[in-house]
């Protein structure tokens, strides 16, 4: 396999592949012909996978520009939110505010840090005012998307969750609304033990709605802001929650109170003035805290610790649980509203432990120091597997597409793969402005291609991309969450120059996005 460390670079991938493909064979993935039916589910202008905060994004904006295409959402779940369908545990909010994480172009309304149901609701609001319903399908997975040069088209394979038929769809433009992990197989680490122990054991992606907590004494393993999130909000019920973390993580803890929306909201004003401003004070918040973390990282890191400090019980050891290793936002950083993690430790219903564990016993977790936490119920708040674009078999002209050995065309479509977007949000701003960005990108591709009477785009290396040298997905150095460097081999790359490059901050898309030249030399149309 070609990797950073070999030299690897587009010159010798392209060689593999022979450039752009240009031949046209049946498709070769898919469900096994002959075992079972497939079911012919008709042709759309776009299909959207995911019925997340990007999918319905996708949809609004897509419906807005282009009225007369059709177009379906697929979503693997039952339901829609993606995210916010998935965690729904006690205390699931949204740790950046609700202002940008809102779309640009519907007011959000409730407290700047929204729960999960807020966030669904906004979401049903959505679906209804853009008329969006009858076009999702929930419980339709697709499991593969063939491309042929010669048709035009992606042939789209799904398999429906509920009954297991086997669909077929057509489309002339795959739009790629997935998020970035698996939902159905979280991630929790195998450690010794874990077989004999006897109580109760819970990952936040699939929370069982009765669990009973009351009385129970909990382990929250993690230390990222689902733990803390999760914490406060059954510290109540338990008898008592202990926060068992390997390494401590960055925690800001802002007021749940807004005092501009406040003010704003009692003027008689227009709401989308009043979204419009929140939102500029947001990003421009979030601009100050991400130059400042790459310029005066020991500052910041100062001003965190500081903040934090005065929360905390007397005496609290800061620097053994809640010093990090890493550089302020190398991973994202965890919001407690209120600080409402640290009042839970100063009344004493949690506690904290910074250690490794050396194995599960049948009524609780010994760490390294030799110290046994007594549980009922551990809950492994470990985190994601990440999933390259929902997992879903791609090839193009009857090649299968293999990310690993691909580069990104600027976090948007990747090259070779002809009519194909996707979307991945910003980490450090809200996920969603870049939803609203990328949505505006493909309505001017989209515009851009029927003026020319293309049917086809497709990101191409150019000749003096040939010996451009391949750098991982993420670079550590800007981004190294758990989730992410984990999975680096399995996903696609990005080049040493633009456009093969992604993860530029809000502050520089907002500007470069709606301004790209799109004959560049890089999209070729056809
Ligand atoms: C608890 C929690 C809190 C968060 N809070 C914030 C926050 O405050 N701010 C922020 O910016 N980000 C936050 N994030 C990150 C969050 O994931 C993104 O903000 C956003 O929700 C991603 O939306 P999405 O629609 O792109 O993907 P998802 O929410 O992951 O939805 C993708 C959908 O696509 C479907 N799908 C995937 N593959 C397939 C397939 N092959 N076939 C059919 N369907 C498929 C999935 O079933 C899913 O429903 C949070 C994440 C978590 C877990």
């Amino acid at each position: 396999m070609l990797t950073e460390k070999s030299g690897a670079s587009i010159a010798a991938i392209s060689a593999l592949h022979g450039g752009p493909a240009m031949t046209t064979t049946a498709p070769t993935t898919g469900p096994a012909e002959g075992t079972q039916e497939i079911q012919d589910a008709g042709h759309v202008d776009v299909l959207i996978v995911g019925a997340g905060v990007s999918g319905i994004g996708a949809a609004h904006h897509l419906r807005e520009q282009f009225p007369d295409r059709t177009f379906v959402i697929l979503d693997a779940q039952d339901n829609r939110g993606g995210t916010w369908w998935t965690h729904r545990y006690p205390g699931v909010r949204s740790d950046s505010d609700l202002f940008t994480y809102g779309y640009r172009f519907k007011p959000w309304r409730g407290p700047s840090i929204a729960a999960g149901e807020e966030i669904l609701a906004y979401l049903d609001e959505v679906i209804e005012e853009d008329d969006l319903r009858q076009s999702i399908r929930y419980r339709h997975r697709v499991t593969a998307a063939s491309w042929s040069t010669e048709d035009r088209q992606w042939t789209v394979d799904v398999t429906r969750d509920d009954n297991g038929q086997q669909l077929r769809y057509t489309t002339d433009f795959l739009w790629m609304c997935q998020g970035y992990y698996n939902h159905a197989r979280p991630h929790r680490p195998e450690w010794e033990g874990m077989d004999r122990f006897q109580g109760v054991l819970v990952h936040p992606q699939s929370w069982p709605g009765d669990l009973d907590l009351a009385g129970k004494r909990v382990v929250v393993i993690g230390s990222g802001a689902t733990a803390a999130t999760l914490i406060p909000a059954i510290a109540e019920k338990a008898e008592h929650v202990t926060m068992l973390q390997r390494s401590p993580s960055y925690f800001f803890a802002p007021p749940t109170t807004d005092e501009l929306a406040v003010t704003l909201r009692a003027l008689d004003i227009p709401e989308e003035w009043t979204h419009e401003i929140l939102r500029r004070q947001h990003i421009a918040q979030t601009d100050w805290l991400a130059a400042t973390a790459r310029e005066a990282p020991e500052e910041l890191h100062a001003f965190l610790m500081e903040s934090i400090r005065p929360l905390l019980p007397e005496d609290f050891d800061v620097d053994k649980h809640f010093t990090p290793r890493y550089r302020p936002w190398q991973q994202r950083i965890a919001i407690v509203p209120d600080g409402d993690l640290f009042a839970v430790l100063r009344e004493g219903s949690a506690s904290i432990v910074t250690d490794t564990i050396e194995t599960f016993t049948e009524h609780g977790i010994r760490v390294s120091s030799g110290e046994e936490i007594p549980a009922d119920i551990v809950v492994t708040a470990t985190g994601f597997n990440l999933s390259v674009l929902g997992d879903v078999a791609f090839s193009v002209d009857g090649e299968p597409v293999d990310f690993t050995e691909r580069v990104t065309w600027r976090g948007i479509m990747i090259n070779g793969l002809p009519n194909m977007a996707y979307i991945f949000g910003y980490f450090r701003h809200s996920w969603t402005l870049r939803v609203d960005l990328v949505s505006d990108f493909v309505g001017r591709l989209l515009a851009q291609m029927q003026k020319k009477g293309a049917t086809m785009v497709v990101p191409t290396l150019r000749p003096e991309d040939a010996d451009m040298q391949l750098r991982p997905w993420s670079d550590p150095e800007n981004f190294n969450s758990g989730y992410v460097m984990r999975s680096q081999h399995i996903l696609f790359r990005q080049g040493d120059r633009e456009p093969w490059t992604h993860m530029l901050e809000h502050e520089q898309e907002r500007e470069l996005l709606p301004e790209l030249d799109l004959d560049d030399g890089t999209l070729l149309y056809r």
